[in-house]
């Protein structure tokens, strides 16, 4: 199996950009507290990521077979309708940094700490499409991750780890019988060319989510993908 790992790549804190998201400002104590932490979270902290190039062998109205795995979601298998190549993935902020957060005592830290591993899960995320862009030209990529929309749950995670071999061994992640992953701050999922830009937000109806990408559009499943 051809798996990528990408384990030693720069990464950084941009401290403006974590202050603005904990509400802190420089100068004062709590600010050079929390840069205090990510100065020691960027020498200590070691994101990672992996993937591969996943050929889709067989698909149905609800299901797709990538490298001997069955898929199963409506949503999944409409946005794959004309593409020949995915690229499965897991990413993490790492075992490290998860290691460093569980140090801190006090709940303001801790809270710091959670945004600190969500940056570096970000980096990780980053250098993972820089790569596959670089590597594969895919064109415009969209992503789907397990457990994001109602259409493809959590538990397709089994799948998704068995088609990238053991990401335990090889990125320190691991797939607990809950379906979720430790570290607690990584992400699954799929990407793939879209002839049309797929974003899971735009299926998604909670209100105030500080990370979504795109409006919700309540008539998009019927429009695009019908009934299950
Ligand atoms: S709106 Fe928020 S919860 Fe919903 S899919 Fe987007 S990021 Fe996830």
């Amino acid at each position: 199996m051809d798996t990528t790992i990408l384990d030693d790549f720069a990464w950084r804190i941009e401290f403006p950009v974590l202050q603005e998201q904990l509400g802190l400002k420089k100068g004062d104590g709590y600010g050079q507290e929390a840069e205090a932490m990510a100065v020691q979270a960027e020498a200590i902290g070691r994101p990672k990521a992996m993937y591969r190039v996943g050929r889709i062998e067989s698909r149905g109205a609800s299901h797709v077979v990538i490298e001997g795995r069955t898929f199963t979601s409506r949503v999944l298998a409409v946005n794959l309708e004309k593409v020949h190549r995915v690229f499965p993935f897991v990413a993490t902020c790492g075992a490290e940094l998860d290691e460093w957060s569980t140090s801190f005592t006090s709940a303001l830290e801790k809270f710091w700490a959670e945004a600190i591993k969500g940056m570096a899960l970000g980096a990780s995320m980053r250098a993972l499409a820089e790569h596959i862009k670089d590597q594969h030209r895919p064109g415009d990529l969209s992503m789907m991750n397990p457990g994001s929309i109602e259409s493809w749950p959590l538990t397709e995670n089994k799948a998704l780890f068995s088609v990238l071999g053991d990401p335990k061994e090889s990125i320190g992640v691991e797939l607990m019988d809950s379906y979720f992953m430790k570290p607690g701050i990584s992400a699954s999922g799929m990407w793939f060319p879209a002839e049309h830009h797929f974003e899971n937000c735009m299926l998604c109806p909670m209100q105030n989510c500080p990370g979504r990408r795109a409006p919700y559009d309540k008539k998009m499943y019927e429009r695009r993908y019908g009934k299950d």
